[in-house]
């Protein structure tokens, strides 16, 4: 922790302006105390790690996170508190909020507001993340969770990648107004943000993103909003998207030769066609598609064969239609839903026939679909 009270109750601050040397000095003067449990506190001034306040070996005060920070976490925690206390009217440090019996690193004022800022740099479990936001939501508090900035995102120096994203990096995707989603990291040993922006979903875990950093001297509060991709970034999303279909389909014939059975290739089989010559039209990244874990080739497909089976037109589908085919998915409801109803705009715009598997084989509609999602000014004519 980077907080202690003195003997007489006043409130110490580390910060990256007091030298080393006035820091050893000073603990041979002085004792310091913790702002909750009052026990006492080592003051920690070494080389490698930033300068902190530790509880000793048999303290009780075990859960108020001070003994499970590690360098990395110290760190950004001082950079973001600089960070803001240059940018807002007030912040305080690892201020304990008595009511809920919750600590966040920083808690900002913020336009009228105070806000807790948690800087992550450990995987918990997301209910855990929720059981804290459900303390802040106590007190009205909407709280900002900065991520660390793991690894494969910081060393990647392409502008668009394709990644894995773990469950917990997942959970902190946020969507912004421009109908983009973006993922807010940082990395205090660059003092660098790094935002993937916009994420497609691609299929389980995978995603392609653009990736873009801001250094912390350029940061703003609120938060700097990622620009909208341009025509190359799209394009370049595109192809990564594309890759990945290509993948999919490879993937599910290798599954077909060893006789594994899968709804997919069985949906093909009775609408008589090979994964391979699947039409360009399945398996496109409309608004929402993230809602699926599965690839969109996958849920796409299905979609076209459950509505085949009603002998209808995709416009002439009727609310228990789609309420009963996202029954199979896993996902939120509403937002299985919604994708649904986007790829049923998108057949409808593109005037697809989907009685016919043959026409429009291999257009190439991802494109053109993402500039629509992203560029603000795209008009069809
Ligand atoms: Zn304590």
């Amino acid at each position: 922790m980077l907080t202690a009270h003195t003997a007489e109750g006043e409130l110490v601050i580390l910060t990256r302006s007091q030298s080393l040397e006035s820091l050893r000095e000073r603990r041979k003067q002085e004792s310091f105390y913790c702002p909750q449990c009052k026990e006492q506190l080592i003051l920690k001034v070494g080389d490698l790690v930033i300068p902190h306040f530790a509880h000793y070996q048999q303290s009780s005060c075990r859960n108020s996170f001070s003994e499970g920070e590690s360098p990395a976490h110290l760190l950004g925690k001082s950079q973001l508190y600089e960070f803001f206390s240059h940018h807002t009217p007030a912040v305080k440090l690892e201020p304990f909020l008595p009511d809920i019996q919750q600590r966040p690193d920083l808690l900002v004022v913020w336009g009228d507001t105070e806000v807790p800022v948690e800087f992550q740099c450990s995987t918990i479990s997301t209910s855990l993340v929720r059981q804290r936001n459900a303390g802040y939501y106590l007190l009205n508090m909407l709280p900002v969770w900065i991520i660390l900035t793991p690894q494969s995102i910081q060393t990647s120096t392409a502008d668009i990648l394709t990644l894995r994203l773990s469950s917990f990096l997942q959970f902190f995707i946020r969507q912004i107004p421009n109908r983009m989603s973006v993922l807010l990291t940082y990395h205090p040993q660059s003092e660098r943000f790094y935002y993937l922006s916009p994420i497609i979903h691609l299929q389980g875990s995978t995603y392609a993103a653009r990736h873009l950093t801001l250094s912390l001297h350029k940061q703003t509060v609120p938060f700097s909003l990622p620009s909208s991709p341009s025509q190359t970034d799209i394009r370049e999303l595109a192809l990564h998207y594309q890759s990945a279909r290509r993948k999919y389909l490879r993937t599910v014939i290798a599954y077909n030769q060893k006789g594994i059975h899968n709804q997919f290739l069985r949906a093909c089989y009775e609408m008589r066609i090979q994964p391979v010559q699947l039409p360009a039209w399945i398996g496109v990244p409309v608004q929402g598609q993230e809602a699926f874990r599965q690839s969109d080739c996958e849920w796409q497909l299905l979609f076209v064969a459950a509505v085949r089976e009603t002998r209808k037109s995709p416009d002439q589908l009727n609310t228990s239609f789609f309420h009963t085919f996202i029954k199979q998915f896993d996902g939120e409801p509403d937002d299985l839903l919604a994708a649904c109803r986007s790829y049923g705009d998108f057949l409808r715009e593109e005037r697809i026939d989907i009685y016919r598997m043959d026409r429009f084989t291999d257009g190439d509609f991802v494109y053109e679909v993402l500039s629509g999602r992203f560029l603000a000014m795209y008009a069809k004519n």
